[in-house]
């Protein structure tokens, strides 16, 4: 029997033989009656290769039929074309009983009994006429609510303008909600089995990013109390830390970054008395060990005997689910196998990629497996795992596919390679400083400029990433620099969320700074972690 997703408590008893066979059934389910019929860059894709998507019989098929990869380039030049759209194929429009015939068969293959029941009960009624008004537009309510975009959030790489929207609907916010309590259950299960009631923080910065939405749905499910607040935002750090203290919270989620620099630097100053046991959330940048001991050592300083701290992973394109670490040091578990599949790929000298073995790393890959709305399949999403399991857990004995060590290529030319475009991770938002730098050009008053990446504490590589920003004006705009700067600090707060230092040379001074003859256009000085 297949499931539309496990719980927590599922997800502990079924064992990965069984969780790949499941993998693989809905996999069949989707591409053939969901991806093949209603998303147009899939079905060109499999036209253009001469792929019948009914062949396709497992994930492994990808490789074995040559399929092309989907680079974020890709992603970013046909936006439109990733979202299931059921009423129209190949340019036209298709009628509404082949539309609902369409989600009959692919409810019915992937296991989900009850709304195939509802469209074959509603349709049966539409064609006997007996209440066939009313059935019609159930229907019609039930094709909004799967296939209508509700909202978006951003994903990275933004070539001018917007950043790169990835859409979900209203269906994809139930599977979100299915599955973001798991990657916090993971975390706490051996305390939550004693009697442990969590009280937590969102301390995410509130935007449309995957971050703050899925910990705000996730945390109002498994709380016992839910501090909805957000970093960086309305309230300051030491109001945050005070609320904190007050509501007695044993649970924060962020990104690694803004807790150790801000909120808890500030937790360090302040009068504050932590929980017995704490933990701590971290998600959306890498974590380095530097960063999770201080935030630790902080809250033992503070009282706390027990701090369990815990890395979560997921990108934008991922959108209804993640992997989670259930301990410190222990690999990332998909907690919903059956809505996505990571997978790892090497590419090999002749352009081809291959699937890699259960010990070589390899670039991640994703799978949807479920969902509607925006949908990747073959998606390289730009980071490197060490290698992927499937099997019992040597840490927690979960037995399902996991992975290890997972770190996003910085590398420019890597990136290149992988993703089609290069990206820097700054504050946890990925920016595409190539455009930043195009939008700044644009600006009139502006001759050459350098764009410099920057920590706060340049001895501190873990301090908060700053932006400088170099100016040479035209000489036209000399003695007019006020005015210039605040349009430039505009430009960049708009397209990378972070708000810059600005300062003004001469063009001699710029081109001297700036490597003269070899100009550094972009330039990343921030110290490497040891
Ligand atoms: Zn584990």
């Amino acid at each position: 029997m297949v499931k539309t997703t496990f719980t927590f408590q599922e997800l502990k008893r079924t064992n990965h033989h069984e969780i790949k066979e499941m993998q693989d059934k809905k996999f069949r389910a989707f591409i053939r009656y969901q991806v093949w019929p209603n998303h147009p860059y899939y079905r060109r894709l499999f036209k253009e290769n001469n792929i019948d998507p009914f062949n396709l019989t497992c994930i492994e098929d990808w490789a074995k039929y040559k399929i092309p990869l989907v680079r974020k380039k890709e992603y970013k030049d046909h936006l439109r074309e990733f979202v299931l759209n059921p009423t129209q194929v190949d340019g036209s429009e298709r009628p509404p009983a082949e539309i609902a015939r369409n989600l009959m068969t692919y409810a019915q293959e992937s296991g989900k009994s009850a709304l195939y029941r509802f469209i074959r009960n509603n349709g049966i009624r539409v064609k006997t006429r007996i209440g066939g008004s009313a059935a019609m537009e159930r229907l019609k309510e039930k094709m909004t609510y799967q296939y209508a975009p509700l909202q978006f959030w951003l994903s990275s790489g933004r070539a001018s303008g917007l950043p790169t929207p990835v859409f979900l609907t209203r269906y994809d916010y139930e599977l979100l909600s299915m599955n973001c309590t798991k990657a916090g259950q993971i975390a706490v299960d051996s305390w939550v089995s004693q009697g442990w009631e969590m009280v937590s923080m969102n301390l995410f910065p509130h935007a449309p990013h995957l971050g703050w939405h899925a910990t705000n749905v996730g945390l109002g499910q498994i709380s016992k109390f839910y501090v909805a607040s957000s970093a960086g935002g309305a309230i300051p750090s030491d109001k945050l830390v005070e609320m904190a203290g007050i509501f007695k919270v044993n649970g924060f989620a962020g990104m690694p970054s803004y807790l150790r620099n801000r909120f808890f630097k500030t937790m360090a100053d302040t009068k504050y008395e932590a929980p017995d046991k704490v933990v701590v959330y971290l998600a959306g940048e890498k974590i380095y060990d530097t960063v999770a001991d201080d935030i630790v050592n902080i809250l033992q300083e503070k009282g706390a005997k027990e701090v369990r701290i815990i890395g979560g992973y997921a990108s934008s394109e991922s959108k209804v689910s993640f992997a989670a670490q259930c301990a410190r040091h222990g690999p990332y578990h998909n907690v919903s196998p059956l809505m996505l599949a990571f997978e790892l790929v090497k590419f090999n000298d002749d352009g081809t990629y291959d699937f890699v073995e259960d010990d070589e790393s390899g670039y991640m890959t994703l799978f949807h497996l479920d969902s509607t709305g925006t949908v990747f399949e073959g998606f390289l999403l730009g980071d490197v795992a060490s290698h992927q399991e499937r099997g019992r857990c040597p840490v927690c004995g979960l037995d399902g596919p996991f992975f290890w060590d997972i770190g996003r290529t910085n590398d420019t030319e890597m990136q290149m390679e992988v993703m089609g475009l290069s990206e820097k991770k700054i504050k946890g938002a990925t920016v595409n400083l190539t455009a930043l730098r195009a939008d700044l050009l644009a600006l009139s008053d502006i001759e050459e400029l350098q764009i410099e990446v920057a920590k706060e504490d340049m001895n501190d590589p873990y301090s908060m990433d700053i932006l400088n920003i170099y100016v040479a004006p035209k000489s036209s705009a000399i003695g007019n620099h006020s005015a210039l700067i605040s349009e430039v600090m505009k430009v960049t707060k708009r397209s990378t969320e972070v708000t810059p230092s600005v300062k003004i040379l001469t063009f001699e001074q710029l081109l001297e700074k700036a490597g003269g003859m070899k100009f550094m256009e972009i330039l990343d000085i921030r110290p490497k972690p040891a």
